[in-house]
């Protein structure tokens, strides 16, 4: 499989001419590193992507505009890869990453994690030069009304490879699966190590449940990330409390165009707006952090309603 997307690729910077030069201009994007109470951070300046991080994903925008993931919709010049036969592997146009790819359920229908946990494992399992992941619906998903997951080439974010450094401790054991927690505030992170897909599925599901679900919400706010080595799995859950921090809105000097989603909870930071880029600091994304995922008090309760249920 890694093989044939990276065909895919290969194909669709050839043909498509959006694509060809968003990938183009990624390969000159500034880069910062700041260090947010010892952990890494990067911070991107992505223009491209003011798309996502811009985007209007209240329910009557999303009604009125024409969904760009549903087959009929997209350019005849993406051509996609089938995965398990209702997904669809696309390139994402608008790159973050070197290898950014979109995963579309075929039908319209929308985003929700519960009942696709198993597909995103089983992505992880395929795409083993990917980490895959999945932004709820309030979460900085910019189809909310559509489900899919995205995937990033490995070796980009930093929580892939300073995890280890930076557990707090075990959670719980389930079979074949760990729970751990990362000491990492003000990001709250638990991360499934696994060498079964079903137990890490049952873990997650455990989790799924020990999560509040907001007022208005269909599930409980979070980012997921995915990937696979070493015969195992490694799932990072980040439960959230807020969409989107204060400094979005604000006016003026405050205003930080940051809508924080899985990559930047994995460790990059994309600002599509460059005075944000040169602004930026640990301060501010440590700010940000504390808006948009749990407190530590309510991360506390949560890891003990995941312990009463194992
Ligand atoms: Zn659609």
């Amino acid at each position: 499989m890694n093989q044939t997307i990276h065909n895919l690729i290969t194909e669709q910077l050839t043909s498509w001419e959006t694509a060809r030069n968003n990938y183009e201009a990624l390969s000159t994007v500034k880069v910062k590193e700041l260090n947010v109470n010892g952990v890494p951070y990067k911070v991107q300046f992505n223009p491209a992507r003011i798309v996502s991080s811009g985007a209007k994903v209240d329910a009557k925008t999303i009604q009125e505009r024409k969904c760009f993931l549903c087959p009929a919709n997209l350019p005849p010049v993406q051509k996609g890869v089938p995965f398990k036969e209702h997904y669809n592997i696309l390139v994402n146009p608008f790159p973050i990453f070197p290898r950014h790819l979109t995963i579309p359920e075929q039908a319209h229908v929308d985003q929700r994690i519960a009942s696709r946990m198993v597909d995103m494992l089983d992505l992880a399992q395929a795409l083993t030069d990917y980490v895959i992941f999945y932004n709820g619906p309030k979460c900085g998903a910019s189809a909310p009304d559509h489900a899919h997951f995205q995937a990033g080439n490995k070796g980009f974010l930093p929580i892939e490879k300073d995890w280890r450094n930076q557990l707090a401790e075990k959670v719980a054991d389930y079979q074949n699966a760990t729970l751990w927690y990362m000491n990492d505030a003000p990001r709250a992170t638990l991360v499934i190590e696994s060498s079964s897909k079903e137990d890490a599925a049952h873990l997650f599901e455990i989790i799924y449940r020990s999560l509040e679900v907001k007022p208005g919400e269909e599930e409980p706010m979070m980012n997921v990330l995915a990937l696979y080595e070493d015969e195992k799995w490694v799932v990072f859950v980040f439960p959230r409390e807020k969409h989107r921090p204060a400094c979005y809105t604000a006016e003026g000097e405050a205003n930080l165009l940051s809508s924080p989603a899985s990559v930047d909870l994995g460790g990059v930071f994309i600002t599509p707006v460059e005075k944000d880029f040169l602004k930026i600091t640990a301060e501010d994304i440590a700010q940000i952090l504390s808006e948009v995922c749990v407190d530590e008090q309510a991360f506390e309760q949560i890891r003990k309603r995941i312990q009463e249920q194992i």
